[in-house]
């Protein structure tokens, strides 16, 4: 019976012939005539690039940032506790020995590892430190709404690491951000290495916030502005009166990971996690929060139809790790996996796997998932390409 109804199709979705992007991914993408995506071709780029140049120019920067009166922090780091701050503090504080104010937006959930690694960092670099965490009951809301409204639990966090190192930064009058990679160009190729691409509220709110803001969460379950101080971005006035700039530090030393977490391990016991993830092969990333590698990273690849997984795996391809036939293996592996951890997650927000499932299939996007004849929601898989 079943060979008798038309049979449903996905609708066809192009990838990059050398990583394994699909072109309608989270991060802006294009593709060139060679059908190489512009992630690739900026992660080319690197080797084009004289970073004894740009390490003389980060020094010089360094230099004129230092504060001569010693009456000020000299930059401000906004740290997770994961591998890559560790690298920016490491460089920072013991290579061009800064005195660095360090910063985390706590998401709350964290991890064991999580912590000690933040411990670590605490006992191993021995700077100041900020660590905030907004209303636990607050942030149970933001995740409830972010998830009904914008597919998106953790888009607290996005505000949160987004507002409050920066709000700390004209609070303490200290004008140099140093943050670690621009994820959409690393990853996508948003822009070029050449560009020498800084931090600005545009890139805050029309890309890293999808637009969204705090007032989009004032109303709901009775949220008020006065539960999301710590979410706003400074004024300009502000800004400008302290003149902050942020940086990123990949723009001066190239990016990457597998190099920053050996160097780290080594250098100051970084920790990675024991086990195996759910939803990717790797150990090393988005350790500090129990849901980021689970149910966060799970809602991409509801919206987008792929995870963390070809993150990971287009940066090991590019670098030359492993080659897309493996990466393309670990895919198919991982990223549709429903992660360990949702129980966990619908208790803390207190919602059923059933009202979960519902609002998460609102945000499937139409050029990606289509539903067949046995109402199984399908895709166009890479592994079915070439
Ligand atoms: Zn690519």
């Amino acid at each position: 019976m079943t060979n008798e109804q038309p049979r449903v199709r996905p609708p066809r979705v192009i990838y990059c012939t050398r990583c394994c992007y699909p072109l309608l991914a989270a991060t802006p993408i294009t593709l060139d005539a060679d059908g190489v995506c512009s992630g690739c071709r900026t992660h080319d780029e690197q080797k084009t690039i004289d970073w004894k140049r740009r390490e003389r120019m980060f020094r010089e920067l360094c230099d004129d940032y230092r504060s001569k009166s010693g009456k000020s922090y000299d930059c401000l780091i906004p740290v997770s506790g994961g591998k890559d701050s560790f690298y920016q503090v490491h460089l920072l504080k013991n290579v061009y020995k800064m005195n660095p104010l360090l910063v985390t937006y706590n998401e709350n959930n964290e991890t064991d590892v999580g912590r000690r690694n933040i411990q670590r960092m605490k006992d191993v670099f021995g700077c100041d430190y900020i660590n905030f965490t907004p209303s636990v009951d607050v942030l149970k809301k933001m995740n409830r709404i972010g998830l009904r409204r914008m597919g998106d639990p953790d888009m607290h966090a996005h505000m949160g690491i987004n507002s409050v190192p920066i709000q700390a930064a004209v609070r303490y009058g200290v004008p140099l951000v140093i943050w670690g990679e621009h994820g959409f160009m690393n990853l996508g190729g948003m822009h070029s290495y050449k560009d020498l691409v800084e931090y600005t509220a545009r890139y805050r709110k029309e890309h890293l916030l999808r637009g969204f803001d705090w007032p989009d969460f004032v109303g709901e379950e009775g949220l008020e502005e006065k539960n999301l101080l710590w979410a706003k971005y400074p004024d300009d006035s502000e800004i400008e009166r302290v003149g902050v700039r942020g940086i990123f530090i990949s723009n001066y030393f190239g990016w990457n990971q597998d190099d920053h977490t050996g160097l780290m391990v080594r250098e100051y016991g970084f920790e990675v996690n024991a086990l195996p993830f759910d939803r990717t092969y790797k150990r090393d990333s988005n350790l500090n929060n129990v849901h980021d590698n689970g149910i966060h990273d799970y809602m991409k690849y509801v919206k987008f139809g792929y995870g963390r997984c070809t993150d990971h795996v287009c940066r090991d391809i590019r670098s030359g790790a492993m080659t897309r036939a493996q990466g393309i293996d670990l895919v198919r592996q991982y990223d549709h996996v429903v992660p360990g951890d949702l129980p966990r997650w619908l208790a803390y927000v207190g919602m059923t796997r059933v009202e979960f499932d519902a609002i998460a299939d609102t945000f499937r996007d139409p050029r990606v998932w289509v539903k067949n004849e046995y109402g199984h929601w399908i895709k166009d898989n890479i592994w079915n390409h070439n």
